[in-house]
């Protein structure tokens, strides 16, 4: 694969597809689009005039809910505009998305990370995240040597907001009913690829480098 590739990430809340796809982006050298990261780098914008439910983007994330699509598309297009090979992660999130991203870019490939939902409520409820440097650990599957302290670089690990379980299970609930029929859309397409994502991040790793390559 060369730096000009394009890589979509699709799979439920939890599947990994942070992490799977950092390492994606180190091994072939592409950039890394993230729509999850830029709303939280955004969760306080004003989006009042949008008239919608909720005023900030943040609102939409701690009810486990979808921002709107102006909002998220425009991220998307922005980012896009400035990446040659990139892997994308967290979006489209619904068919509409589906379609605003077919009019923006082609794709090369399309990775489903295939977890069951069982075990998706107890990797997110688990999950802490560094404060500082973003790192991401479990409290039971990937402890840090020191409880509540980043191996990486020694910051704060913190609980996602949107990972309690009441809003894990919201996520799942819309997971269900807005993204499941974008992922169907991509296999009618004839364009998915699927992998497991069950085992360590490097087993998951290895199925995904095999794929892609092979
Ligand atoms: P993530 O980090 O991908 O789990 O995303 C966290 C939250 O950001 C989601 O629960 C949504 O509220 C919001 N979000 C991320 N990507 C999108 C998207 N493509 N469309 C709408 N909302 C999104």
């Amino acid at each position: 694969m060369s730096d000009d590739h394009r890589v979509l990430l699709l799979g439920p809340p939890g599947a990994g597809k942070g992490t799977q796809g950092d390492r994606i982006a180190d091994r072939y050298d592409l950039d890394v689009i993230t729509t999850g990261d830029a709303l939280r780098n955004n969760k306080e914008m004003d989006i009042s005039e949008l008239g919608l439910e909720y005023d900030t983007p943040g609102a939409y994330m701690d009810a486990g809910e979808l921002v709107p699509d102006a909002v998220v598309n425009e991220i998307v297009v922005t980012a896009l505009a400035d990446a040659d090979g990139f892997v994308l992660d967290g979006y489209p999130r619904n068919l509409d998305q589906a379609e605003y991203l077919s009019e923006q870019t082609e794709l090369d490939y399309v990775v489903f990370l295939d977890v069951p939902e069982a075990e998706l409520v107890d990797r997110l409820t688990g999950r802490r995240v560094c404060d500082d440097c973003g790192a991401t650990f479990h409290v039971d599957f990937d402890p840090p040597a020191e409880q509540g302290v980043c191996d990486d670089c020694g910051g704060e690990l913190v609980q996602r907001e949107d990972d309690t379980e009441e809003t894990v299970r919201e996520r799942l609930r819309v997971y269900a009913e807005e993204t499941e029929p974008v992922v169907e859309h991509y296999r009618e397409l004839g364009s998915l690829v699927e992998v497991s994502g069950e085992g360590t991040p490097d087993d998951v790793f290895d199925r995904f480098v095999d794929v892609i390559e092979n």
